[in-house]
């Protein structure tokens, strides 16, 4: 079982349900900075700040407490409660610029979090959310848009969020997804690298990389705009940080989703990924060897990665990478004097692509412990020179309009 939390945004609202959503959030606003209230007056005259248990017994006959289903109202004190913790230790700390948690503006509507008894998940993408006796009406009905690949598992809870920006109402929705893991199929195998982001080889022959190139060129392209900017501090280069990483991490989720197609399409059970160990000294870096290595994502992708295969029931296991670089695939010998072009393994009279070499040996590597052989190891090997090269497309070219992109394979 996993968790996850689908975000779906609330459609067909008509100005009724509006306004009751608006008055749920201000509720919450409310109770927030009366609660925090209290704590810091209890704390001014005792010295001692009340805890959770002691808030939800003096705040239960607050007036905007009971304008929200009581375990709605408790989540609030509750996430009050923790940011008081977590202050607390951060001061213990001896963290100096921790502030005990703030006030809430008077304006903004907090979200609220409907618990087990509080909503009722309904057919056609419709939950049903119960209102306290406070209200005339005892639920509200709200219909939501799920994202498209989103199927819900077990529904938990579900927090209604307001967006300052648009205006528009979201719900978190928490649910539990039972995975079954595919037992046979294809492997595939991937070295993560700079020059190549991706080099991957799938035991049915198939091999392909993915160029590192577009990574690399957004990095420098804001890391110069960047240097354009007087202080770090200033707006521009605030704005310009964030944008960089909403590109990148496009970037990211558009190459796992594609890794994982790939592998579904290769009817693939199980991904290896080469275990990192810090830094890979003896990596080639090519014309790059400025570029900083922690900078660049390996662990983001193998997360993403996990996560969006492990709801297609595939498998990534990770293996040692060790020496993964240097043995041949063909007299399975350790030969540091291989390597003789960039990007090129040459022995034993063939030139392989250097990084697929790394991802076969890591294959080697996982059957070699698992017990098993390659069926199919000629084939396999033999596709180690002529990887499938797939370069990422931004839907506009200017790297400001780089806010889309798909993978295409070059010709
Ligand atoms: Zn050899």
């Amino acid at each position: 079982m996993q968790t996850l939390t689908a975000k779906a945004k609330v459609v067909n609202l008509c100005d009724r349900d509006a306004l009751l959503l608006g008055l749920l959030g201000f509720a919450a606003t409310k109770l927030w900075n009366g609660a925090n209230h209290h704590r810091r007056s209890v704390w001014n005259e005792t010295g001692k700040i009340p805890g959770f248990a002691e808030q939800c017994r003096e705040l239960k006959a607050n007036r905007w407490y009971k304008l929200l289903p009581s375990q709605s109202s408790q989540e609030i004190l509750g996430e009050q409660d923790d940011s008081y913790r977590s202050w607390f230790s951060h001061r213990k700390n001896g963290n100096k610029n921790a502030h005990p948690p703030g006030f809430r503006k008077k304006d903004s509507l907090s979200t609220v979090t409907f618990k087990q008894n509080a909503f009722e998940m309904l057919p056609g993408n419709r939950v049903k959310l119960k209102l306290p006796k406070t209200y005339a009406r005892q639920e509200i009905l709200l219909e939501y848009q799920l994202p498209p690949d989103v199927t819900l598992g077990k529904v938990q809870q579900v927090k209604l969020v307001y967006e300052p920006k648009t205006g528009d109402w979201y719900l978190h929705i928490t649910h539990k997804v039972m995975i079954k893991y595919s037992e046979i199929g294809n492997i595939m195998s991937l070295d993560l690298g700079i020059v190549n982001i991706i080099a991957g080889l799938i035991t049915d022959g198939f091999s392909f990389i993915v160029p590192g190139g577009e990574l690399l060129a957004l990095d420098r392209y804001f890391q110069k705009e960047k240097a354009k900017c007087t202080k770090s501090t200033s707006r521009k280069c605030v704005r310009l940080n964030a944008k960089w990483g909403r590109q990148r991490s496009h970037y990211l989720h558009v190459l796992t989703k594609w890794l994982v197609n790939l592998a579904i399409a290769h009817d693939v059970s199980t991904i290896l990924v080469g275990e990192l160990k810090g830094i890979r000294a003896g990596k080639d870096w090519g014309d790059v060897g400025n570029q900083k290595l922690h900078a660049w994502p390996f662990s983001k992708i193998i997360s993403l990665l996990t996560y969006k295969a492990a709801l297609a029931g595939i498998r990534v296991i990770k293996v040692s990478e060790k020496s993964t670089s240097t043995t041949c695939p063909v007299c399975s010998r350790r030969t540091k004097k291989a390597r003789v072009y960039r990007g090129l393994f040459v022995h034993c009279g063939l030139a392989l692509n250097a990084d697929l070499v790394g991802a076969y040996n890591i294959l080697q590597r996982y059957l070699r412990e698992a017990g098993l052989t390659l069926p199919d190891r000629p084939g396999v090997v033999g596709a180690l020179a002529r990887p499938a090269v797939n370069l990422f497309v931004w839907r506009k070219t200017t790297p400001e309009g780089r806010e889309q992109g798909t993978f295409k394979q070059a010709a």
